[in-house]
């Protein structure tokens, strides 16, 4: 499809151009209203909740790092006063506190796919044993020679653009599933390779995401025994990644952060498809309702989901549409046509809209790097500059006051990273360190 006369809408404008924005969105409707109109099933968090807890047993069997939680794939919360102090030596002060949510290093996975991915296959492993008349909430029924033999003869099939493979491939083959990931062009040969290594099945794709995905639901088609993970239209992803909130509710709690009316907090979520941070959006808004802040944040060449909510296309529209290419140093985001349902459904719950240039993204991570000694995937930087980019509002009084009080908490979600080979990261940590210059906090704020 076209679309005429994008000029004249300032935020379709920038996007066109490339020209790095944040959208504030100043006329969003009450959280409780947009989720009660949502037709999302009100008990989908709780049940991915305890489906992990059911699930936790066997995580602490199976993999020793995941013990000292009990089994729940969790990641930590920390502050960053480092490179708080850094930021803001390029020129605007950050009145709160910044904070990083450290999902690039959650167990067995490396990323925040650990959330969403994890949660489907363990749903299909429970459809499965369910079936066969096994007790679905006794872990060692998934360590049981009937289930093992069982599980043989089941396949989950899944399209991405590594993360995503990575965490369902993982897993997969730990429950014994057969596994095929297809995997679009751009991802990183390490993955395919690690995957392989562990018993799934690579499909190497020679183009982008929604090829890879397509190819992976036609394999699945009319085949009973194949579970096929649909990362553009899946509940069941979107209630995993939504669990993270009251993970992070009581991590707030005993660092003794307060979020309410006065105290507010903004959260920065890198963006591919949709889903990831869809459904932490979605938790977060039943967790603290209009006091969270959330800010979708895509690279300036593949602003999908920014794109399908602002023209309310929302997938039938893709970033070729508006003459981008649809490429980006950031992997994990490389994702040209949005959710079928996160826009429509939870659209009305995202506060905030930004696009970054992929050279912030590769010297934020040498930033991280140098003053925090956190060693990310690029993907995992994109939300690095928006706590400054608020406070740039605020002080130009475009934005609420609330957000640029010394009582606002930032947080950016750093979403992948931990597994990348040592040889690797040290590439992005040179490329990232020669691009410093080029780190820069500055986008238009359109409201
Ligand atoms: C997948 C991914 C995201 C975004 O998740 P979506 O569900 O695709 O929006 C962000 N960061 C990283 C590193 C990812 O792998």
């Amino acid at each position: 499809m076209t679309l005429e006369n994008t000029a004249a809408d300032p935020v379709l404008d920038a996007l066109t151009q490339r020209r790095p924005l944040t959208w504030w969105r100043a006329d969003l409707g009450s959280a409780a209203e947009v989720i009660a109109g949502s037709g999302i099933d009100e008990h989908l968090v709780d049940d991915a909740e305890a489906r992990f807890a059911r699930f936790a047993p066997w995580f602490a069997s199976h993999y020793p790092e995941t013990a000292d939680r009990g089994g729940i794939i969790e990641s930590e919360l920390v502050r960053a006063d480092r490179a708080q102090a850094e930021i803001d030596g390029l020129g605007v002060t950050l009145a709160g506190t910044l904070l990083l949510k450290r999902d690039d290093s959650l167990p067995v996975s490396g990323s925040v796919k650990a959330r969403g991915g994890f949660h489907e296959v363990l749903e299909f492993a429970e459809e499965v044993a369910a079936r066969a008349g096994l007790p679905i909430d006794d872990w060692q029924t998934y360590d049981s020679p009937e289930f093992l033999e069982l599980a043989k003869s089941h396949r989950v099939v899944v399209g991405s653009t590594g993360n995503l493979g990575l965490s369902i491939g993982i897993l997969s083959a730990a429950l014994g599933f057969a596994v095929d990931v297809h995997m679009s062009v751009d991802a990183r040969a390490w993955k395919k390779d690690l995957l392989r290594e562990r018993g799934a099945t690579v499909i190497e794709h020679e183009g982008p995401f929604d090829e890879a995905v397509a190819a992976g639901r036609a394999s699945a088609e009319s085949d009973p025994s194949t579970h096929f993970v649909d990362d553009e239209d899946s509940r069941s992803l979107f209630a995993g990644y939504a669990v993270a909130a009251r993970r992070l509710r009581a991590q707030l709690d005993a660092a003794g952060i307060v979020v309410d009316t006065e105290h507010r907090l903004v959260v920065s979520l890198p963006c591919g498809v949709g889903g990831g941070p869809g459904g932490v959006t979605y938790g977060l808004k039943q967790e603290f309702g209009d006091a969270v802040h959330c800010v979708f944040v895509e690279p300036v060449e593949v602003p999908a989901v920014t794109l399908g909510v602002r023209t309310g296309k929302h997938s039938d529209i893709c970033v070729q549409d508006i003459g981008l290419s649809g490429r980006t140093a950031a992997d994990g985001l490389a994702v040209a046509r949005p959710s079928r349902f996160v826009g429509e459904r939870i659209g009305g719950l995202i506060d905030g809209f930004a696009t970054v240039d992929d050279d912030v993204m590769r010297a934020g991570v040498s930033l991280l790097s140098r003053t925090e000694g956190i060693a990310v995937e690029p993907s995992a930087t994109a939300g690095l500059t928006v706590p400054w980019r608020v406070a740039l509002g605020v002080q130009a009084g475009q934005l609420p006051a609330e957000l640029g009080s010394s009582t606002t908490t930032h947080l950016v979600w750093l979403t992948g990273g931990s597994m990348v080979p040592e040889e690797e990261m040290a590439q992005y940590l040179r490329e990232g360190a020669g691009l410093a210059d080029a780190f820069t906090t500055d986008a238009a704020l359109l409201t």
